[in-house]
């Protein structure tokens, strides 16, 4: 790269400007970044050395001086009041000697001094800024540009890990404590990262395909994406976690150490992130840094490297900010998970729904510790975006522990012998036609029949969160059904030990272990057992609302669409779904089979009277006993409906704290309104009914 010259260096800065940019806003914008994070680094870090090599080309409109991307109009505008910076990155050991050895140069600080610093793992999430007044949450919002952000407190406030009012440190003797108790600030910012679970990341993720929808492509862009929701409705839905990491504006209160922000954080009831060590000296640092490049895969979330901060808030205020970062932290950035290989086949391997997803035959590899030779490619569309033939290099990627994909293709490395990735016409399972609905990224096999989609069914059916029947994995099922063994989900329940016994690798005692799990399976929340039945649109959560609505597996089979309508978040197509599965005699034929051989699917929770019944309630602002979602759970237990928005049909308006336009609507119409307390009590008249 040194050999640029100035005019080279001018062309490639302008488009390395244009490359960088664009992809912010796939990345800040849209949540749909189209490169790895360390092809993205990559360019960054082209860009910074060209900077740096060429001072006077720098632009003050340069995306190494800025931070993230601007608030989007469709959320109010919140103003940071400490902007949120970025951090400068570091690549490997070196690179953070040369950071520690900066910060001893800048404070005059001898060399072979060692500095004490905290290194926190870095979550790979949103980062969000939550402030409290006197104790009591009022705002919460996105980093935007750093300077300004998105406020999305009404979907923050259904984030069960964020306080609504921070905790009180218990003060006791001080003898007890390592530091002592910190009272609660007039005004803090608290800043943290919100993250998804790997297993949440999956739930939500087999439930979009379920309902049809894109999948999220990791759980970052899913936890960004179910943040920046219009609809909080949706955030609920999504169970969000958070790390709180630091504090920017704060008054009434003062700290000498980060490590002390950290446990002071704790006791104000945040969950801080375990993990996190004081270091001393630089070398500490980098042990931590090496033990969790190898240990990363352990954790049940997604981290992308480690942030070391100077621990002494005083030091830090020396060494102050650079362009659009401090220069008393670091980001190590962990070597990424990815690697080259080549693409040897694509097979389409048939879902449960019946829809066909290609997959990626490679050479294999090793990334991050494991050996991987297939990897999914998504669907067609994908492949067309990423360009991806058949016999193409390409570089792969995993992301924590979700399946590998491919990233993008290594066009240096095409000889002109690649095929096109063409879907087959007919199902590669049972050789019935695939179609592909207009507007819909993904093709099916039509046939019911199709001897993948019931396997497929029988292993939803068996899973963890339907019936739950446990050690049938996928090995099992698929030999069970190509033995003839079974042919149905109901067969399972009419296994009998003589029919396992003569499978090769099947013993006594595994048999009985099988047998047994079938049995405890039978006695299953009736929300469990609907979701197990695989009806298309039905994921997790609309099995739980029917289950709560119809209360029985009889009022369910005969539900009509237009009662199903009744029940709120069941559209036109998932009650078309319902009815259409019902209608159809094998369907009814394999639940009867199961209800015969002892299923009994068991209403948890029934409605609990139908004191509200015919009654609307909408809520708008913040409660104070329960979040949104609960004190609608309240209403449809108690007969009545919950909705989003004011009409004049709605009964009552409740009114929590900071109320939206709701309430403005609901006074313009007339509607009643309550407040928190009212509605408490209406729930307890109620109840007690
Ligand atoms: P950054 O991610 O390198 O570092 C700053 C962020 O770290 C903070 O905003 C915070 O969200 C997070 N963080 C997590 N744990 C933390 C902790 N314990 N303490 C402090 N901060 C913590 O910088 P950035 O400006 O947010 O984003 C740049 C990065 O985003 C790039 O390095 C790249 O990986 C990614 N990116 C990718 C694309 C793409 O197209 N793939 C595009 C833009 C950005």
């Amino acid at each position: 790269m040194s050999e640029l010259t100035r005019e080279q260096a001018q062309k490639r800065l302008e488009e390395l400007r244009r490359l960088i940019e664009y992809h912010n806003y796939l990345y800040y914008v849209l949540d749909q970044p189209e490169i790895s994070d360390a092809e993205y680094d990559a360019l960054m870090r082209e860009l910074l050395q060209l900077e740096e090599q060429f001072p006077d080309l720098r632009t003050p409109d340069s995306p190494s001086m800025r931070v993230g991307a601007p608030p989007l109009e469709a959320f109010a505008t919140h103003t940071h009041r400490q902007p949120m910076l970025s951090l400068g990155n570091a690549f490997g050991a070196e690179e953070l000697r040369e950071f520690d050895q900066r910060i001893k140069r800048f404070l005059g600080m001898p060399l072979d001094q060692r500095i004490e610093y905290v290194a926190e793992l870095k979550i790979d999430g949103l980062a969000i800024s939550l402030t409290y007044i006197d104790g009591v949450f009022v705002t919460g919002a996105t980093r935007g540009d750093g300077l300004q952000g998105e406020d999305v407190t009404q979907n923050l406030r259904t984030i069960h890990a964020i306080p609504l009012r921070l905790r009180q440190p218990v003060s006791a003797p001080s003898s007890l404590f390592d530091e002592p108790a910190v009272p609660i600030p007039s005004f803090v910012e608290v800043r943290g990262e919100v993250y998804l679970t790997h297993d949440e990341f999956r739930r939500i993720n087999e439930e979009r395909e379920q309902t049809g929808e894109p999948t999220f492509a990791n759980p970052r862009n899913a936890a960004a994406g179910s943040v920046r929701q219009l609809d909080p409705r949706i955030t609920a839905r999504r169970r969000l976690s958070l790390f709180a990491y630091g504090i920017g504006a704060v008054e009434g209160v003062s700290f000498d150490t980060h490590w002390q922000i950290l446990q002071t954080l704790k006791a104000w009831g945040f969950p801080v992130n375990p993990h996190a060590r004081i270091c001393s000296g630089i070398e500490e640092v980098i042990a931590f840094c090496e033990q969790w490049t190898a240990r990363r895969s352990e954790l049940n979330y997604d981290v992308d490297g480690v942030v070391v901060k100077v621990n002494s808030l005083l030091m830090q205020q020396d060494l102050g900010y650079v362009q659009r970062s401090p220069r008393w932290a670091v980001a190590y950035k962990f070597p990424a998970q990815q690697a080259r290989t080549r693409i040897l086949e694509v097979r389409w391997q048939v879902g449960r729904t019946g829809a066909l997803t290609p997959v990626a035959i490679m050479e294999p590899v090793e990334v991050g510790g494991v050996t991987v030779s297939r990897a999914t490619l998504h669907n067609e569309d994908e492949i067309a975006r990423k360009g991806v033939m058949i016999g193409d290099v390409v570089m792969i990627q995993r992301a924590g522990d979700v399946i590998p994909e491919v990233v993008s293709v290594v066009e240096e490395e095409r000889d002109g012998d690649e095929q096109p990735i063409v879907r087959p016409q007919t199902c590669p399972e049972c050789g019935a036609p695939v179609e592909k609905p207009e507007g819909e990224a993904v093709a099916r096999c039509v046939n019911l029949a199709c001897p993948a989609q019931i396997v497929e069914r029988i292993r939803h059916f068996t899973s963890r969160n339907a019936m739950n029947i446990e050690g049938f994995g996928d090995k099992w099922v698929q030999r069970l059904f190509e033995e003839g063994i079974i042919r149905d989900p109901a067969d399972l329940y009419y296994l009998k030990k003589e029919d396992l016994l003569p499978l090769e690798r099947m013993g006594e005692k595994l048999a009985e272990n099988l047998l047994n799990s079938v049995e405890r399976s039978k006695q299953v929340p009736l929300s469990r057992f609907i979701y197990a039945l695989g009806i298309r649109q039905v994921g997790e959560r609309a099995a739980q609302l029917l289950a709560e609505y119809l209360g029985s597996l009889d009022a369910l089979v005969n539900a009509t669409e237009e009662q199903l309508l009744q029940i709120p978040e069941i559209g036109p197509a998932t009650a078309r779904e319902i009815v259409e599965f019902f209608r159809r005699e094998e369907n009814r034929r394999v639940i009867q089979k199961m209800l015969d051989a002892g299923v009994t699917p068991v209403a948890e929770r029934q409605k609990r009277s139908d004191a509200f019944a015919g009654l609307t309630f909408v809520f708008t602002g913040a409660l104070q006993h329960f979040t949104r979602e609960e004190a609608e759970a309240l209403v449809r237990e108690l007969g009545g409906k919950a909705s989003g928005s004011v009409s004049r049909q709605t009964s009552y308006v409740v009114v929590g704290e900071s109320p939206g336009s709701k309430y403005q609507k609901a006074l313009q119409l007339g509607v009643p309104v309550l407040t928190e307390e009212e509605f408490l009590k209406m729930v307890k008249g109620a109840q007690s009914s």
